[in-house]
């Protein structure tokens, strides 16, 4: 029985996300504008169906917002044609695969434990159960193995290969990736499979021109909008192709979805015009600036990077390694000294997924709260020092003392 209001419970929460610090790579604060919209009397009306086709009357409002939206959103990735309607990432990527291609087809995507997501054809979700999945991961260094792609590529003649990453730190290569699919077009005859990009976690940076578009070489690209992004918690879908939107049209709604979120649609597109902005570009390149600099701290003091380091947003650090402190017990100890990060997979990981060798660490949202590269170095020691302390079992004696430095390192920021 939970003895609390839900408006008590929302306090509270907001409590917590104001004094602790948010290393959450997939995790960000939106504008109050968007958070505006999205809690707005939009979700208030039903409009099944696409701008000028709506199975609902009354849309002539809701029909400005969506085609706003989608104006917004293909001026931000330079391409033709979005959809906006997917309800969060999983839903994006589940509408590709049912737009483009039939169950039991053949999909490369990279591995979960190599930094891939659970849509690309993890056994646990429908992508793995419903598709036949060749997985592709990372070389010795932690670098996507191209040679390994080549080969699967080649060997098992997929209809849709999957690009993209939930924990990989290092710039992907959009076009390398096509020359690759079109020579093995030459060389077999074969039909190009469909090239899905899912760049749910760099697409902020994309954005904010940090990092190369997936355009004009990928056929679909999904993401997530609530990520470096910075929106509503939602999903979207993106092609140049006419064709290809009309079948992702059809497969989103009524295929795998009914009534659109009007009022995230809306948070969405707002979200898309803050992006449009200058600021957001400053804004895109000081999360670069800081994941290096954070990640620097770690790698200073000879601590493991997968990878080796960061061109990114985040970093995967393996704690099992560097100090014999499991990322479970990492990401429950920095809880309570009020740091928020989750334990994550290392490639080939001794431990199981709920242990793990590795915490999952990310600067856009501390970005967002006007964190610089020397907040993050002053960081990385707190967390060096007080794991030491974990890994000796003494850290509960020093705990207050480093609640203390990480609210001084807030305190810093925010009184700047
Ligand atoms: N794709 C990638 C690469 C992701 O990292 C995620 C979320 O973590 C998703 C898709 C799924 O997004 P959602 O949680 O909104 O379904």
């Amino acid at each position: 029985m939970i003895n609390k209001t839900y408006e008590e419970i929302i306090a509270l929460e907001a409590d917590r996300q104001n004094h602790n610090v948010e290393l959450i790579a997939s995790e960000n604060f939106p504008s109050q504008r968007v958070l505006s919209a999205a809690g707005s009397i939009l979700t208030n009306k039903y409009a099944e169906g696409y701008p000028g086709k709506r199975y609902y009357g009354g849309c002539e409002f809701i029909d400005m917002i969506e085609s706003k939206a989608i104006e917004d959103l293909c001026k931000l990735f330079s391409c033709n044609y979005a959809n906006v309607q997917p309800h969060c990432g999983s839903s994006a990527n589940q509408a590709v695969y049912r737009a483009l291609i039939h169950p039991g087809d053949t999909v490369m995507g990279m591995d979960l434990g190599a930094g891939g997501h659970l849509t690309h054809g993890h056994k646990m979700s429908f992508s793995g159960q419903d598709y036949n999945i060749v997985s592709y991961g990372v070389d010795e260094n932690g670098i996507i193995d191209l040679k390994e792609f080549k080969e699967k590529l080649y060997e098992s003649k997929p209809q849709m290969v999957i690009v993209g990453a939930s924990s990989y730190s290092q710039i992907i290569d959009y076009k390398e990736i096509n020359d690759i699919l079109e020579e093995y077009v030459k060389e077999t005859g074969e039909k190009k499979p469909y090239y899905m990009v899912d760049m749910a976690h760099v697409a902020g940076l994309i954005a904010g021109g940090v990092h190369p578009s997936p355009f004009p070489y990928a056929d679909v690209v999904t993401s997530t909008t609530h990520k470096t992004l910075r929106g509503p918690r939602g999903g979207i879908i993106l092609t140049n192709s006419e064709d290809i939107i009309k079948k992702i049209n059809k497969a989103v709604f009524p295929g795998i979805q009914g009534g659109p979120l009007e009022h995230i649609i809306c948070a969405k597109g707002i979200c898309f015009e803050e992006a449009l902005k200058p600021e957001f570009k400053e804004y895109a390149e000081q999360i670069v600036k800081n994941a290096k600099a954070f990640s620097e701290g770690f790698l200073e003091e000879g601590w493991k990077i997968i990878s080796g380091g960061t061109q990114n947003h985040m970093f995967v650090l393996d704690v099992y390694e560097s100090i014999g402190v499991t990322g479970k017990e990492t990401e429950e100890e920095l809880d309570k000294i009020h740091i928020t990060c989750n334990k994550n997979q290392i490639p080939n990981d001794p431990l199981p997924p709920l242990k793990s060798s590795g915490v999952r660490i990310g600067t856009p949202a501390m970005t967002t709260k006007g964190w610089k590269e020397d907040d993050f170095r002053k960081l990385s020691k707190v967390i060096i020092d007080y794991l030491k302390e974990v890994k000796e079992g003494t850290q509960e004696a020093v705990r207050e003392d480093y609640i203390e430095k990480v609210e001084k390192i807030i305190n810093d920021v925010k009184a700047r």
